[in-house]
């Protein structure tokens, strides 16, 4: 009766079943059959009881080498990841050591270019003409304030990536310090015959933000659009609140006419040391840290920096700040 039972004999007379058993449990039958009747014997049993334990045994040995196998090939997946997961880390670390080596090497180059200028100039303050001097005096000051504009970007960046800038959050509106700026620099806009514009949203709530560091971003935008937009150009200051995504943010954003930055360039312009083409245009002098400065900044806020530019179209970087909740500040 059992459904599993196949009929092999229809005039099956004797039949001798012994069951297999794995780990205590039957796993199947060992079933003899014969058409006469007494055609199975005592010692048929007997031989087809010892066969059915071997079979149990080979069979449990089977299904444990099955096992075996698939632990095997799982060990083997796991160290293929874990090998892979290491040779990333250490991609990683080559690549930041890297990273340290260009860095210390730029430095060192930034750093002798105007050291040299002013040896040289101290020379010639030494044997030049005495009616040259005032030119002289005028380069080694320029060359002074650039190492000093150099360290300082070093000394911000090198903070930063120790971990001792802590910024100090506080409302702050992003309207009040944009005049501010604006007002300081008019007269210097004014000199480049370059024209500011202030367009504030006057219902812009205040954001929790560090307001010197946040200053120190806006600044640096605003120095950049006026080096880099050539005489009779229009720099704009705009603040807006926005909603994406659920979240509320406020941006201000600083755009203006000027040379604009290749696509090629957008995403460099964020790195160390990047100085692009419109420095060499320009022949603007500088580090190449303000934006990698300004976006560590923002990062720290829970915030960015994006930039929209067309070559020769002017460029537009806008500063986005998270109102209450997810600054990480
Ligand atoms: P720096 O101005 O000292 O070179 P930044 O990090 O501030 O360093 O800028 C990096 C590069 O990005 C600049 O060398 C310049 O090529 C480009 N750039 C920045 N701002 C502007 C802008 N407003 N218009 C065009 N190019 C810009």
């Amino acid at each position: 009766q059992d459904p599993d039972y196949i009929a092999a004999w229809p005039d099956t007379q004797s039949e001798i079943a012994v069951p297999l058993r794995k780990e205590g449990v039957v796993i199947g039958v060992l079933n003899v059959e014969s058409p006469h009747i007494g055609g199975v014997s005592e010692d048929d049993v007997r031989i087809l009881d010892l066969l059915a334990d071997q079979l149990s045994i080979a069979i449990e040995n089977a299904a444990l080498y099955d096992r075996l196998r698939a632990h095997a090939e799982e060990l083997q997946s796991v160290v293929a990841e874990r090998t892979a997961e290491l040779a990333q880390a250490l991609e990683q670390a080559r690549a930041a050591d890297r990273l340290k080596t260009q860095f210390v090497s730029d430095v060192s180059h930034e750093l002798r270019t105007p050291l040299s200028n002013i040896r040289l100039y101290l020379d010639l303050l030494r044997q030049g003409p005495t009616e040259k001097f005032d030119v002289y005096l005028g380069t080694l000051s320029r060359e002074t304030d650039r190492l000093v504009a150099l360290i300082e970007d070093l000394l911000a960046i090198s903070r930063m990536d120790a971990g001792t800038v802590f910024p100090n959050p506080v409302d702050i509106d992003l309207n009040r310090i944009s005049k501010g700026l604006v007002e300081d620099r008019l007269q210097l806009y004014a000199d480049r015959d370059l024209t500011l514009r202030l367009n504030l949203d006057e219902n812009l709530p205040k954001v929790s933000a560090d307001e010197k560091l946040i200053s120190q971003v806006i600044a640096n935008l605003m120095t950049n659009a006026m080096h880099y937009t050539p005489s009779g150009g229009e720099i704009t200051i705009s603040t807006h609140q926005h909603e994406v995504d659920g979240q509320s943010w406020v941006s201000l954003e600083v755009r203006d006419t000027g040379l604009g930055i290749p696509d090629s360039e957008q995403t460099l312009v964020f790195d160390r040391f990047y100085r692009g083409s419109a420095s060499r245009k320009m022949k603007v002098p500088g580090t190449g840290l303000g934006l990698a400065i300004s976006k560590e900044i923002l990062d720290r806020h829970g915030g960015r920096i994006t930039l929209e530019s067309q070559d020769e179209q002017g460029a537009v970087f806008t500063i986005w700040l998270p109102l209450s909740g997810s600054s990480s500040v």
